[in-house]
């Protein structure tokens, strides 16, 4: 199968040879949306202050501009020379534990960097399609039904959850006061090809290094907190409906389902018993999102099962690994299709 076949099926309408500009666009998401958009002819711009990316992430044809989304007039430069039709919002500081030892840091990528992006948007008229955050910003609270749906008032835990529900007020704000173009993705926990397995990353990149690396998985707490894990091409899938979909909507994309971490470490089939560690401070113990409102607004749902999801992110870490040099396989490539039938 050509790389990238499943992504052209989903582009639609007058987006379909559109500029497209992508901010955080070298990063994990960013990179797997950058694939779809270039497989469907279009052209790809991305700002990237390569901070947390990998330009070899990106496909040859997108454009890299190494710019930070907190110095405004860099952007707007940007944003003005390639006049976007849109603009994926995905350029973020977004990890939890940076937000709470440096929330003046966080809140400036965060909250400035989309400010910037909004003031760029509405001078070339672009239609801004933001990643915001599910679990960090619905928080964890009494009476909170889980899966939660988009009718349930944001409590974030964390200054990264603040920080994104703030960015969404200003999305929804621009909206009203100059009818820019807005829709805001509340995001479930994302896992997939090109997730980086060092560091901070997400849970099932760092299981997927352990499985490389013959490490056992390191559990904090007794492993059965849950999370809604969405695999990154479904995701993908939602930015491009969201593209020429309704606007001054903000909408959850997630699975429903809870899986724990346990679930995780099955599902990757890794043989080493987990070591486990105390408990993480604030962590919260529960998280799903209900995407009801994904599925009538968009016709989007979720196509990939956990298991086949885990297989295809290990096979990617696989070959990132075993290829330092090669581009990282995506969410896209034939190598990791899903099964015949789905997506
Ligand atoms: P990522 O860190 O891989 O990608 C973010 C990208 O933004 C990186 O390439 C980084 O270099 C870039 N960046 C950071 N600060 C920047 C700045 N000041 N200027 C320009 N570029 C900057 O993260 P990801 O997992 O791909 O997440 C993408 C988006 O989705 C983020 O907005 C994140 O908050 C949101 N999100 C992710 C998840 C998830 O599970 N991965 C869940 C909910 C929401």
């Amino acid at each position: 199968m050509a790389p990238h076949r499943q992504s052209r099926q989903i582009a639609t309408g007058a987006a379909e040879m559109a500029v497209a500009l992508i901010t955080g666009g070298a990063g994990f998401i960013g990179s797997n949306l950058a694939d779809a958009l270039s497989a469907d002819g279009r052209v790809v711009h991305v700002v990237d202050d390569l901070s947390n990316g990998d330009p070899r992430r990106l496909p040859p044809d997108a454009e890299l501009h190494r710019v930070d989304v907190r110095d405004g007039e860099a952007l707007e430069r940007v944003v003005a020379d390639a006049a976007p039709r849109t603009i994926f919002h995905l350029a973020a500081q977004a990890d939890v534990r940076r937000a709470v030892e440096e929330p003046t840091h966080d809140a400036g990528v965060n909250i400035v960097g989309t400010i910037n992006v909004l003031e760029a948007a509405r001078k070339v008229g672009a239609r801004v399609v933001f990643a915001s955050t599910g679990g960090a910003a619905y928080g964890e609270y009494e009476g909170l039904p889980i899966p939660t749906s988009e009718e349930h008032a944001p409590r974030p835990l964390s200054q990264y959850g603040m920080s994104k529900v703030a960015a969404e007020g200003y999305c929804l704000l621009y909206e009203r006061l100059y009818g820019l173009e807005t829709a805001v993705l509340r995001l479930a926990n994302v896992y997939g090809p090109r997730q980086d397995p060092h560091g901070e990353a997400g849970v099932v990149a760092i299981f997927c290094g352990c499985v490389l690396a013959g490490r056992a998985p390191k559990v904090f707490g007794d492993g059965l907190q849950t999370r809604d894990y969405v695999y990154v091409g479904d995701v993908v899938r939602a930015f491009l409906a969201a593209e020429s979909g309704p606007v001054g909507r903000t909408v959850n994309i997630g699975t429903g389902a809870e899986s724990s971490v346990l679930d995780l470490i099955d599902g990757l089939g890794i043989p080493t018993p987990p070591e486990f560690a105390p408990a993480r401070a604030g962590e919260l113990q529960r998280s799903a999102l209900d995407a009801s409102l994904a599925r009538s607004l968009y016709d989007w749902e979720p196509l990939m099962s956990l298991r086949a999801g885990l297989q295809a992110t290990l096979a990617s870490a696989r070959s990132a690994a075993e290829h330092p040099d090669r581009r990282a396989p995506g969410a896209f490539d034939a190598a990791l299709a899903p099964p015949a039938g789905r997506a």
